[in-house]
């Protein structure tokens, strides 16, 4: 079973009472990106208008939602669905309750994040940022292959700057965090 097919299994398995929090709504609805979050009534028109719900069977941007208010903590921030988001805010723009749908999925992702729940490729990521200022290491062959095409080095990096700017937002911590999701 590949990892989506889990998540997919994972969204629709029945609900147990003992996994209901209710404050979850209310501590997201107090953070900011989230506070309309009480206001969905689930018509899912994000869904239906999302370009990465089109092509995928198990991304519902309102089952995510939805699974927030029911209080569904753990289950929403385990889930992989969350980190498919291309952050395009198709979903804001259209939802009749006005509801910030794809800032929601940016706190509930930074929560995750929180706990140590971030896919690696997103750990990985970070880390390279962190270390050298840039998303993906260049590999030392591209940086010779620009040479020999006449290109001009690339700009150097400057992970001390973007360490100090984000101080303070959990970002290094989120990213020295190690595990698996809980
Ligand atoms: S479009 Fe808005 S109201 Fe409709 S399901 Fe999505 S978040 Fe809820
Ligand atoms: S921001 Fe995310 S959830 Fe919203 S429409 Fe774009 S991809 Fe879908």
């Amino acid at each position: 079973m590949t990892e989506t097919e889990t998540s997919k299994e994972t969204n629709r398995e029945p609900i147990r009472s003992s996994e209901i929090d209710p404050k979850f709504k209310y501590e997201l609805s107090r953070m900011h990106g989230s506070e309309k979050i009480l206001k969905c009534f689930q018509c899912g028109t994000c869904t239906s208008d999302c370009p990465v719900a089109r092509y995928s069977d198990n991304y519902r941007p309102r089952q995510i939602i939805r699974m927030a208010q029911l209080g569904l903590r753990d289950r929403v921030l385990n889930s992989d669905t969350l980190w498919l988001c291309a952050a395009c805010f198709t979903c804001t723009d259209r939802c009749p309750q006005d509801v910030e749908v794809a800032s929601v999925i940016r706190v509930l992702r930074n929560l995750a994040a929180e706990k140590g729940c971030a896919p690696a490729v997103f750990k990985e990521q970070a880390s390279s940022v962190l270390e050298s200022g840039y998303a993906y290491k260049i590999p030392e062959l591209r940086v010779k292959k620009r040479e020999t095409q006449g290109l001009p080095p690339l700009p150097k990096g400057n992970p001390e700057n973007i360490r100090k700017s984000l101080k303070g937002v959990k970002f290094i911590e989120a990213v020295e965090k190690t595990g698996e999701p809980q």
